[in-house]
């Protein structure tokens, strides 16, 4: 891919190359949602309706937000992102206003992606809900998705860590009837997202990326991103007295002496 390929209005975009692992679940999102944008011909042709809502669920760090942005730029759609606490922190009726317009923006710029994080705190399962704001919150919210044209270009894709707490109002056909769960990386994804995050990274030969895989189980790909980046931090200290930073700019070949060791990961 070329580099201007990536960078949309200044923005660095992402692609699927920015997924590690995640495979089958890449393959499925691409189903359910990049095809019904692309191509909503297909569905009327076949007589069936193009999925409204998906809901992506598993651990916190997975990639659940990174694919949903992914999916959006690689279809050129419009991206809104809403989190569900933010959305519940805001003042009597406010919620709902800005559901409304939320959901306004999306016909108007579609074909569109709305994005609602932490789904579980705008629409916990009612007998965990009491308070009267969030009944609200959660009829609104339906109504908005039932008023979404069935082939319009307008699909909801929304996380959560806690699938069972959701209210099963929202999982009714029409609503959020699609699920897929993102799991925890397993070795190979673990290399994979390892490769991605320190793809420009100046690594000296002693790195092993796959045995770095080997030994994180359990690690997703927010821990093994924030690895890397305290490998770089750790380089950085280490050559910060040989740095010069007196200069205006550090010089090339003083530069060119920072390159991260095994060591810088193990520490
Ligand atoms: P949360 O439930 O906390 O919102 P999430 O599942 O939405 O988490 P992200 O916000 O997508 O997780 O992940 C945080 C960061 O971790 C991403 O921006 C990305 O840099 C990195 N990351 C997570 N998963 C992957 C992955 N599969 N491949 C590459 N990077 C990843």
């Amino acid at each position: 891919i070329a580099e201007s390929d990536r960078v949309r209005d200044g923005i660095a975009q992402v692609t699927y190359e920015d997924i590690g692992g995640l495979k089958e679940e890449i393959q499925k999102v691409r189903e359910m949602i990049e095809l019904p944008l692309r191509h909503p011909e297909i569905f009327e042709k076949l007589g069936i309706e193009a999925p409204k809502g998906v809901l992506l669920y598993g651990p916190p760090g997975t990639g659940k937000t990174l694919l949903a942005k992914v999916v959006a730029n690689e279809t050129n759609a419009h991206f809104l992102s809403i989190s569900g606490p933010e959305i519940m922190s805001k003042f009597y009726g406010e919620s709902e206003a800005r559901l409304r317009e939320i959901f306004k923006e999306a016909k108007e710029k579609a074909p569109s992606i709305i994005f609602i994080d932490e789904i579980d705190s705008i629409a916990p399962k009612r007998e965990e809900v009491m308070g009267e704001v969030e009944r609200r919150v959660v009829s609104q919210m339906l109504s908005l998705m039932d008023g979404l044209e069935a082939r319009g270009k307008v699909i909801v894709i929304a996380a959560t860590n806690r699938q069972n707490a959701l209210d099963p109002a929202l999982r009714r056909p029409g609503r959020f009837d699609r699920e897929i769960e993102i799991k925890v990386p397993d070795r190979r994804g673990r290399l994979e997202i390892l490769q991605i995050h320190a793809h420009n990274m100046p690594l000296y030969e002693d790195v092993d990326l796959s045995r770095m895989a080997a030994i994180t189980h359990g690690f997703v790909g927010a821990d093994l991103e924030y690895l890397c980046k305290e490998a770089a931090m750790k380089c950085l200290r280490r050559m910060l007295p040989e740095l010069n930073l007196e200069d205006e700019k550090v010089s090339l070949e003083n530069l060119d002496r920072l390159i991260i060791t095994k060591a810088d990961f193990e520490q």
